[in-house]
């Protein structure tokens, strides 16, 4: 780098390491199960858009059908480029930098540690008991300075769900204190575990949600934020002018009519019987050792040489995810549930490996 654009630049971002996100680490192949997308994909065409004029900063119609979806009043939503944008405006309005806190859980969602760090907010990570349970003595502990709480409910990479009597304790012991982030990015494969219900009584709670999973559309960058009219309207103050463009709008609104969610609901259902076939084959190759329970379209798997196992299905097409660089998910693989051929293609794969 010239030196004179080191000397300009911050130290901690010329030492800062990229988020490693699964596009950005690659792999070329057929079986692409390292990002937890829906492996189908809907048609959709753009409905007569013009491009002239910059969009809408909150585009009033979609927002009134997410409102239909969630049951929510327009005033307490808030629509974002991805939920990645939503995490990163929470920093934004409630954390001084090198003064404030946030807590996150590990093993999670790495977004959150890296985005605190790049703002230079301080990150306490709290590990959670047996990569399960959130560790309440802990948090209670270390909760002075802290503003943000994220909680990846269901969690990233594990799959598993948080104990809902654990999320109300959460809320109860932060009042006044902190503000309760729960990432729902998958609550669409267990829609039964979702705390919408929880936002009457905490008014300190903030929902994450996507159209990046369950709904297909990765490549959208939509999400939205659920929350009481006070916060949304803060975020709403330091959100960029024009998050979305146009056609995003244009296909969201498509996505989010009522025909579009039963096909969303119908292809959880598809994924849901994909995963119960991978899960009934993983268990019986001799290469696993411990299979975590997922609530998910993904599962994090413990193999007995991950290493090995994941270059020679890279090798042949096969893209998983490693979670080398979690301490706790050491040998740990999380697989995206695919479409049944790509179950099979990696079942049998795995099949020729365990037998050489
Ligand atoms: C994928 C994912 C997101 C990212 O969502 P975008 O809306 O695509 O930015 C957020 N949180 C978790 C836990 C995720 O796994």
């Amino acid at each position: 780098m010239e030196n004179n654009i080191q000397k300009l630049s911050r130290k901690d971002i010329i030492f800062l390491k990229a988020y490693q996100s699964a596009r950005s680490i690659g792999g070329i192949g057929h079986t692409l199960l390292n990002a937890n997308e829906l492996p189908m994909s809907s048609l959709y065409n753009l409905t007569n858009i013009t491009l002239n004029r910059y969009p809408e900063c909150q585009p009033k119609k979609l927002i009134f059908h997410y409102s239909a979806y969630v049951n929510l009043a327009l005033e307490n939503i808030l629509v974002s480029r991805g939920s990645d944008e939503a995490i990163e405006l929470l920093m934004r309005v409630f954390c001084l930098p090198n003064k404030d806190s946030i807590i996150t859980f590990s093993p999670t969602y790495t977004m959150y540690a890296k985005i605190a760090e790049i703002y230079g907010i301080k990150n306490i990570i709290i590990p959670m008991i047996n990569n399960m349970i959130l560790d309440i003595p802990k948090i209670i502990k270390l909760l002075h300075g802290v503003k943000l709480i994220y909680i990846c409910r269901p969690n990233n990479p594990t799959g598993h769900i948080f104990n809902i009597d654990s999320i109300i304790q959460i809320l109860k012991i932060t009042i006044g204190k902190a503000i309760v982030i729960i990432d729902e990015a998958y609550i669409e494969f267990c829609m039964s575990e979702n705390t919408i219900f929880l936002l009457k009584s905490f008014s300190h709670l903030v929902i994450l949600r996507t159209l990046s999973k369950a709904f297909g559309l990765a490549g959208l960058r939509c999400g939205f934020t659920l929350a009481h009219k006070d916060i949304i309207k803060l975020l709403r103050k330091v959100i960029t002018p024009y998050p979305l463009p146009i056609p995003s709008i244009n296909i969201a609104i498509q996505a989010l009519l009522p025909s579009a969610i039963v096909s969303m609901q119908n292809k959880v259902l598809e994924i849901q019987k994909n995963k119960k076939f991978l899960l009934k084959n993983l268990k019986k190759n001799d290469l696993v050792k411990y299979i975590f329970h997922s609530e998910t379209n993904y599962i994090l798997v413990k193999f007995y040489n991950a290493k090995n196992i994941f270059d020679i299905l890279w090798n042949q097409g096969i893209i998983l995810r490693q979670q080398n660089h979690e301490s706790n998910l050491r040998d740990c693989i999380r697989i995206s549930v695919g479409t049944k051929t790509e179950c099979l293609c990696l079942i049998s794969a795995l099949k020729s490996i365990s037998l050489n």
